[in-house]
């Protein structure tokens, strides 16, 4: 049997990556790697330790790490050291230092290198910042989704109001605006479209709608 395709998916924060991945994974049988959860866990440590949050605190706790991502049934479960975090690593706090932890270059390998063994079987939808210019640029279907601001926040904030959060869709935005920047801005592997990816904009469009053209490209490619 042939090799399953590799689909790199990449984009700013909120713009639909994981919802979209997490469907073409259950309808073509291939394994979400969510990326972005492997930075929020590296933060969630680095929190949890209570200590002044410097580069040498953040690379002694993800060097000393033991990460474990198991993608069942359609849910990514985040182990670290041995304590389930998949629901706690989806706070703003994680997700403001996950943006930190993700421009030092130690934590940026380690978890690229994880990230390329995960995907060694292909049959792989993986989505991130960096994954179609630097953690698989050989990837079959490369996308960068994006939507407006306005957009991106008010998704965001449906999400974590489901989840029982009170958030204002202003602070929100500004969330994400600062952290989009940072990404896009940081020195190593930051957030920009491959020149080889499709751009989608996802603002006026339904998941399905999305989801069926990246099956399009994916089976026609
Ligand atoms: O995708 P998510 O919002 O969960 O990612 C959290 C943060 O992790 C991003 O804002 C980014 O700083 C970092 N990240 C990254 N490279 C990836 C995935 C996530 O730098 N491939």
């Amino acid at each position: 049997m042939s090799k399953g395709k590799i689909i790199a998916i990449d984009g700013p924060a909120g713009a639909g990556k994981s919802t979209v991945s997490k469907i073409i994974a259950e309808k073509l049988k291939y394994t979400y790697i969510d990326t972005g959860a492997m930075y929020r866990a590296v933060a969630y440590k680095v929190i949890k330790q209570n200590k002044k949050i410097t580069t040498p605190v953040i690379i002694e706790a993800a060097e000393n790490m033991e990460l474990d991502l198991r993608y069942d049934d359609g849910i990514t479960k985040v182990f670290v050291d041995g304590e389930e975090i998949t629901n706690e690593i989806r706070t703003p706090e994680v997700s403001k230092i996950a943006s930190d932890v993700a421009k030092i270059g130690f934590v940026r390998e380690k978890l690229t290198e994880l990230q390329r063994k995960m995907a060694t079987r292909g049959s792989v939808i993986m989505d991130g910042r960096d994954i179609a210019t630097h953690v698989l640029p050989n990837a079959n279907i490369k996308i960068f989704l994006t939507a407006s601001i306005e957009e991106r926040a008010r998704r965001r904030c449906e999400e974590l109001k489901s989840k029982g959060y009170n958030v204002d869709q202003n602070e929100i935005s500004k969330e994400i605006n600062l952290r989009d920047k940072q990404d896009m801005e940081r020195e190593i592997a930051p957030l920009i479209k491959a020149d080889d990816a499709i751009l989608l904009d996802t603002t006026n469009k339904s998941i399905d709608e999305v989801v069926n053209k990246i099956l399009d490209l994916t089976i026609n490619s």
